[in-house]
């Protein structure tokens, strides 16, 4: 057995050859990496918790920095140069710095370059959901199409968009979706507004309303209302359609400026599979009339489709250095 082929944990892409590397996905509670194999192979990632405590940037970079050691010395019969970090946030990608993150809590941090300075190799900084999106364009469900929005629906909604085989990346602020004014209720949001998709639709969103439509502390999470809704708990039926309609809101705004062929659902909330596919397939279609309405697919990566487009990040072809680092700064 080769070693490329030796893998006990299952290999869940593969994403072509090229360098041997470490594919990182940072999210706000667990870090999930991969190893990457000349031939392209990505084992599946393994799960570490996110650092919480003090600078958490800083402690974000010597957490990847001890995953990239200890594949090493896990394979040294690779020579591992090469690692594509996903994070989350507005990240601008060609200067390789983290704006802004809510739930990581930093601003401006200059993380390509903090993490080059740690490790020898050659690092690729990503936005989480253009990563995943980058999966199931190039490897994923959305093979094969030009025009295709990714949808990542969590503890919050954002969505990554192609147009003509092209990502729009607006400098790293495209795709804020979750901000999309969907409905007339003045509900909340974190971004202080009210009536946001993402203050209807989140997995979040979804189990906070019906905790305090209900007066039930008991709900574990979205899955459990969608449950409750099916076995025919009308409080969870209210919440469920409300979030449904919001992201068929959403949804047919998207289809009006770009008009995809294909909408991939990522995130916890596509878990429901087609108990969120089809509903939503029928309220996108009553909204959307002069476009064609979009196909609604669930990803093929599921929870690692970040990991997977880091993964892929590693493949793109290097700029010459000195071309990128446009808006560095220390911190
Ligand atoms: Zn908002």
């Amino acid at each position: 057995m080769t070693p490329e082929h030796s893998g006990m944990d299952g290999i869940i892409a593969n994403v072509g050859p090229g360098p041997s590397a470490l594919a990182v996905d940072v999210g706000g509670t667990i870090v999930k990496s991969a190893l990457v194999d000349a031939g392209g192979s990505v084992s599946r990632p393994s799960r570490a918790r996110t650092p919480r405590e003090g600078d958490v940037a800083r402690g974000v970079v010597e957490q990847i920095a001890r995953l990239l050691d200890q594949a090493r010395q896990d394979h040294p019969d690779r020579e591992i140069s090469a690692l594509g970090v996903a994070v989350p946030g507005i990240v601008d990608e060609d200067a390789g710095v983290g704006v802004f993150s809510e739930n990581l809590g930093w601003r401006d941090r200059p993380l390509r370059r903090m993490i080059e300075d740690r490790v020898d190799a050659h690092v690729t900084l990503l936005h989480d959901v253009r990563a995943a999106g980058e999966a199931e364009v190039q490897v994923g469900a959305a093979a094969g199409h030009d025009d295709v929005v990714t949808v990542a629906i969590g503890t919050g909604v954002a969505a990554s968009s192609w147009a003509c085989g092209r990502p729009i990346r607006g400098r790293g602020y495209a795709g804020e979706i979750g901000h999309l004014r969907v409905t007339d209720d003045e509900v909340p949001c974190v971004c202080g507004g009210v009536g946001c998709l993402e203050a209807v639709a989140s997995t979040a969103a979804i189990e906070r309303r019906y905790r305090s439509l209900a007066q039930d502390t008991t709900v574990d999470g979205a899955q459990d209302v969608i449950h409750r809704a099916v076995l025919g708990d009308a409080i969870a039926q209210r919440v469920w359609s409300d979030a449904l309609d919001a992201l068929a809101a959403g949804l047919a705004s998207i289809t009006a400026v770009l008009a995809p062929e294909i909408v991939v659902l990522n995130g916890g909330l596509s878990l429901a599979g087609d108990a969120l596919v089809d509903p939503l397939t029928v309220r996108l279609a009553e909204r959307v009339r002069l476009v064609p309405a979009p196909r609604l697919v669930r990803g093929l990566f599921a929870a690692d489709a970040g990991t997977v487009g880091a993964a892929l990040s590693t493949r793109r072809p290097r700029l010459a250095s000195g071309d990128s680092t446009r808006g560095e700064s220390n911190p």
